[in-house]
């Protein structure tokens, strides 16, 4: 109750599935801007928002990292909702930069600093036990000072201790991963991962990857450009309790095939790239191997935070 007193609503800034976000600022100290996301009534209960899920986002104030949203404060309003309140990010998010593609240019320097920059809000995430479980550029949002923030945790939860089951049915489409579309229920970080690459892939091309209009679909695209996931790739994957793929096996991709159309960022960079979207999850690169691999250090260098590209 103490901590809605906390802090002045001001004007909606927008509204999205499951919230309406507004701006707002510190009782105490009016500049200090906050985004406060009121989550939708009827969401509160379901997967996503979950009891338990105002526990994880308790320990979500604790997660700071300047590449995480905070997370300021959280309260009940008198309607029951649950409240968030954030920092403010006034710049957008990478989709908007990705999709301008008229107004917005942008090079590889750039691409690594951005994806720095998600990669180390990821392994943040899974060094401290948390999965995000929709990572996407709609969910990385800029900050005055150009940093790029992971924002979004609606669906984030703890790792489950190994026998607890969890619900496969997180992330959006085109940035899930073979084993979730399979219905696996014991999965981790590498889920993530493979969202990391997708969003890796889309930063490059400036298009969705693999955009998928049903889950069908979503596995079809997945067999054709990266390759069929089969026991030999990926042993046990067809005991997966919702395991299906078209029945022309197409044999994975070597790293030349993504030369042709990933090679602006280089072989370093696709060499990376094909490591975060390795079929079986076992295989697939870590947040933390990520950030050791040589990409990071070949140039061009990451581009400095104030020196990216912006809305216009
Ligand atoms: P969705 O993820 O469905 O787009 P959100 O509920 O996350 O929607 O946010 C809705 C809108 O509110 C966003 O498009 C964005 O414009 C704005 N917004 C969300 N969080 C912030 C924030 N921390 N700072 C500034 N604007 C925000």
């Amino acid at each position: 109750e103490d901590e809605k007193r906390k802090y002045i609503k001001g004007k909606k800034l927008g509204e999205g599935t499951y919230a309406n976000v507004y701006l707002g600022h510190s009782r105490r100290d009016p500049s200090l801007l906050v985004a406060i996301k009121k989550i939708k009534v009827q969401q509160q209960y379901q997967d996503g928002m979950a009891p338990d899920a105002v526990r994880e986002l308790k320990y979500l104030r604790e997660l700071h990292h300047p590449n995480i949203i905070s997370l300021l404060s959280v309260f009940s309003s008198k309607d029951q909702n649950l409240n968030l309140v954030l920092e403010y990010l006034p710049l957008g998010d990478l989709e908007m930069l990705i999709r301008d593609v008229d107004r917005v240019r942008y090079g590889a320097g750039d691409i690594k600093a951005w994806m720095g920059m998600l990669t180390r809000a990821v392994w943040f995430c899974h060094d401290n036990f948390v999965l995000h479980r929709d990572i996407k550029p709609n969910n990385l949002l800029i900050a005055a000072d150009g940093e790029v923030k992971l924002a979004d945790f609606g669906l984030a939860r703890g790792f489950a201790d190994p026998g607890r089951r969890m619900t496969a049915n997180v992330i959006t489409r085109w940035y899930r991963p073979p084993e979730l579309l399979f219905g696996a229920r014991h999965y981790g970080g590498a889920v993530d991962v493979w969202s990391v690459g997708m969003v890796f892939a889309e930063l490059i091309i400036r298009a969705p990857f693999l955009a998928g209009n049903t889950e069908v679909e979503q596995i079809a695209l997945i067999c054709k450009q990266i390759g069929t996931p089969t026991e030999e790739v990926w042993p046990g994957v067809t005991q997966l309790r919702e395991y299906t793929v078209p029945s022309d096996v197409v044999a994975v991709w070597g790293k030349e095939a993504y030369m042709t159309r990933f090679g602006a960022v280089g072989a370093d960079g696709v060499d990376l790239l094909v490591k975060t979207v390795a079929l079986d999850p076992k295989k697939r690169i870590t947040a933390r191997e990520m950030l050791q691999h040589r990409w990071w250090r070949t140039d061009p260098k990451p581009t400095k935070k104030e020196d990216l590209p912006r809305k216009s």
